[in-house]
This record gives structure tokens, C-alpha cells and sequence, in this order.
């Protein structure tokens, strides 16, 4: 805080964490009743609604998701989504129930927390996260809906992350992992960062992914496809697989959901129970599981040049400063992973403004785009390349409208992350850089509200 010259007492009102409401229910399942404990912490309303996931995790606990909520505030005002930070948790582990049973333990959490103005459009928005997808937020609206039926009209934006089918996105399952790879494309690609070793692509270079669930499955995906990285390395909670040539990321998606496991997949070699993976030499390591992957002990370990946080806080405070004194870059995950939030962001948008994202102007540019390659062609005589024709002729679907809309923040975030710490060096690092330029937003709401 030292670095804002934050009025008297403000730095401490940032600080905490308004409020957290703890819930305790029972559900009759299997013939008895079962009690489960959960949690809905809400950071800041300097900004409304507030805004955060719902994680299920059978080792979650109230000091946990108060400091995921404090994350999601400054990830909100670092990107610029309109958003106050909110995180909530379930102490569950969803693999011990069926379905139908998650379903009634979400439906009945969903009224606690609508009891209390939890949840709700304007108030509080929660999303997907550890443990969480498109099936609970769907349970979660239809409950919501059931439980205000006089204000249906918005009640679609109580949740972001839902399926198409009840009002979501586009995108926006993918959006954590596409982020990552913005991120790393926005810190290659500006010359006042040493890149990976002065180059600036992704063309060759070896990633090791530490958790292969919805974000470190996309992120893979993406910078092994699209930017020719290896994947070398895949890291779970049971072992790792290694192939120096580069796994086939889809192969071992497939692999995972027949078999639940990552490893005996044979397009590498796998190393089961070990939990080294994190630590085999590569260019850049992308932890995308849990909190505290990287402490203390193996920060000394890890062989990466660039370590990309795309998990919630997966580098621990001593590991941090380990691993800046050993060189290593860290791109953090306020930054980084905020890639889910700002899809949800449009996602909400949608759900209030009631029209989907382009449907107003999509065939007018079509048709323009058609005018421009007839005269293109008439002016030179020569055919409009078959290869560009689709790409340009297309007037922007919603995918291609969400993905171009996070990229622009991803990168706007980046140049002004970068333009922080080359006016401010004394910063040191990008972290603390993305700090600041966070705190300085929510400080400004503070002081223009008069608290
Ligand atoms: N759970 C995600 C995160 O930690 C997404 C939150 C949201 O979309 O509200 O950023």
C-alpha cells in the first residue's frame, strides 16, 4: 500500500471483507438426513452487484473464500468489469454424490443464499469455479426463478456461466483458458518484456500445465494448437504424463473422461502418484489447479522461465519471492485468469439487455463485406482468395464477438500493467504493478462515494 499514498484508514477499509454468511442445511438423501456447511462471502460493494464463483470442495473453508473474494475484487477493477468481489464455497466433494442428489443440495443452497440477497441480479452474481460448471448455475437460476417468480424478466442474469440453452454465452466455458493464452500473447509480444528468452512466440516452446480440468484444459489446448507450444507435461492430483515431443491435448481429454484419470494414456509416459510434474524443466509452467501449488519447498524446483498463474492464488507469498530472486517471471492471476469473469461480464450483459450480442448489425456487415469483395474484384479482375473468403465475408457470430471482446480487455490490461511499471520501476514486478493499478480504481470509488 506503501506505493498509493492512500488516505488514512482506506487501505484497511480495501482490506476487509465486508461480510461472510455462513449456511448450514440439512437434505434427506439415501433415506437419512445429511447437514452441509457452505459459504457466501462478499468482499467490496463499491461496485454492485458483486461477482464471484461457487467452488464445491470437500476441503473448503470460510478464511479461504474470503480471500478468493478479496481476489475477485481486484481482478474486477484491474479488467474493468463493473463488479464488486464475491466468492462462495460448498464444503462437498461432488464425486461422493449423483447428480440427481448434487441437484437437490444446489437447489437448496440456492434458497439459503436467496434468503439472505445472496444471489440476484443486481446484488450478487455467482459464476462456476472449482467443482461447479454449466449444470449447477442452470440448477441455480431455475431455483432462483421458482423462488421470485414476480421478477422474471432479469432473473436469467442471477448466475453467469449457464448454458446456451438458459441464457448464456458463447464462450464462455472455454473463456478462463482462452484468457491465459491473451495473457501470455500480450506479455510476448510487448518489446519492454524479456519475452522467453527474447523471443516472442510460442512456436516451439515447452509448457507444463499443472491441472487439467476446464482451465488448464483450454489453456493447453489453445497454445499447443493455435500457438505451436508442446505441452510436455500434464500434472494432476495422481501423477503426471510427460511427452517431450508435445501431448496431444484433445486425445488426453478423451482419455481423461473415459478413464477419470489422466494417466495410462498412451500418447505419453505417465508417472503415477508422482507429484513432480510441476517441477520438470520447461519455458513456461501454467498452474491451473488449486491455491498454494507452489510454496516454499518446490519454488526452489521449478525449472520454468515464466510461470503463468491460471488458478487462483497458486503461488504462495514466500514462493513469490523465492522465485523473482531465482529470474523467473510471473504473470499473476488477478490478471491472468480473469478471463472467465470478463466473459461473464458479457454474459450478464446479455441476459439485461435481452438481445443477443450482434444480432442487430451481423447481416448488414455481411452484406457490406460482400460489396466490398465484388468491387475488390471487379477493381483488379481477379478472384477474392478463396482461403480469406469466409473469415471476411462472415459478419461476426457470437463466439467471434466474445473472444475479440476479451481479447481486447486482456490486451488493454496488459498495456496498462506494462505502462504502470515502466512510469513506476520502482514496482519491481508484474504482480505488484497489477496491484496497484487495481487498488488505485476501487481507492477512487471509495473517495467519490464518501467512504
Ligand atoms: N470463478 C471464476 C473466477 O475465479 C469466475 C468468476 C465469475 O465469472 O464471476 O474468476
Amino acid at each position: 500500500m506503501s506505493f498509493l499514498n492512500l488516505p488514512e484508514g482506506l487501505a484497511e477499509r480495501i482490506i476487509q471483507c465486508n461480510s461472510t454468511y455462513t449456511v448450514r442445511f440439512g437434505v434427506r438423501l439415501r433415506g437419512r438426513m445429511y447437514s452441509f456447511i457452505g459459504w457466501r462471502s462478499v468482499h467490496s460493494e463499491h461496485c454492485e452487484p458483486v461477482k464471484g464463483g461457487i467452488r464445491y470442495a470437500f476441503n473448503a473453508d470460510a478464511e479461504e473464500v474470503e480471500a478468493l473474494a478479496a481476489l475477485m475484487t481486484l481482478k474486477c477493477s484491474l479488467v474493468d468489469v463493473p463488479f464488486g468481489g464475491s466468492k462462495g464455497a460448498l464444503k462437498i466433494d461432488p464425486r461422493e454424490w449423483t447428480p440427481q442428489e448434487l441437484e437437490r443440495i444446489t437447489r437448496r443452497f440456492t434458497q439459503e443464499l436467496n434468503k439472505r440477497g445472496l444471489i440476484g441480479p443486481g446484488i450478487n452474481v455467482p459464476a462456476p469455479d472449482i467443482g461447479t460448471g454449466e449444470r449447477e448455475m442452470a440448477w441455480m437460476v431455475d431455483e432462483f426463478r421458482r423462488a421470485n417468480p414476480t421478477d422474471v424478466v432479469n432473473a436469467r442474469a442471477c448466475v453467469t456461466g449457464k448454458p446456451l440453452s438458459k441464457g448464456g454465452i458463447a464462450g464462455r466455458t472455454e473463456a478462463t483458458g482462452r484468457g491465459v493464452q491473451f495473457a501470455i500473447q500480450s506479455f510476448l509480444r510487448d518489446p519492454r518484456t524479456p519475452g522467453l528468452d527474447g523471443r516472442r512466440d510460442l512456436k516451439g516452446a515447452s509448457v507444463v500445465v499443472q491441472g487439467f480440468g476446464n482451465v488448464g484444459y483450454y489453456a493447453a489446448k489453445f497454445l499447443s494448437q493455435e500457438d505451436g507450444a508442446h505441452i510436455t507435461v500434464v500434472a494432476e492430483r495422481d501423477g503426471y504424463v510427460s511427452n517431450p515431443e508435445g501431448i496431444p491435448v484433445e486425445a488426453l481429454k478423451q482419455h481423461q473422461i473415459r478413464s477419470g484419470s489422466i494417466l495410462g494414456f498412451e500418447g505419453a509416459k505417465s508417472f503415477a502418484g508422482d507429484m513432480s510434474g510441476i517441477e520438470q524443466p520447461c519455458d513456461v509452467l501454467v498452474p491451473a489447479a488449486m491455491e498454494n501449488a507452489i510454496h516454499a519447498v518446490n519454488a526452489e524446483r521449478i525449472k520454468a522461465q515464466l510461470v503463468v498463474e491460471a488458478a487462483n492464488g497458486p503461488v504462495t507469498f514466500e514462493a513469490d519471492r523465492i522465485l523473482r530472486s531465482r529470474g523467473v517471471t510471473i504473470l499473476p492471476d488477478l490478471y491472468v485468469n480473469a478471463g472467465g469473469v470478463i466473459v461473464s461480464y458479457f454474459e450478464w450483459v446479455k441476459n439485461l439487455t435481452h438481445i443477443p450480442f450482434g444480432l442487430m448489425e451481423r447481416r448488414r456487415r455481411e452484406r457490406r463485406n460482400q460489396t466490398i469483395a465484388a468491387a475488390l474484384e471487379r477493381m483488379t479482375g481477379k478472384e477474392f482468395p478463396a482461403e480469406m473468403r469466409d473469415e471476411f465475408l462472415e459478419g461476426g457470430a457470437e463466439i467471434d464477438l466474445v473472444r475479440s471482446g476479451l481479447e481486447d480487455v486482456m490486451r488493454s490490461t496488459w498495456a496498462r500493467i506494462g505502462d504502470l511499471l515502466e512510469v513506476q520501476p520502482e514496482l519491481g514486478d508484474y504482480r505488484t504493478a497489477a496491484y496497484v493499478a487495481s487498488i488505485r480504481q476501487i481507492a477512487d470509488a471509495y473517495e467519490a462515494i464518501g467512504i
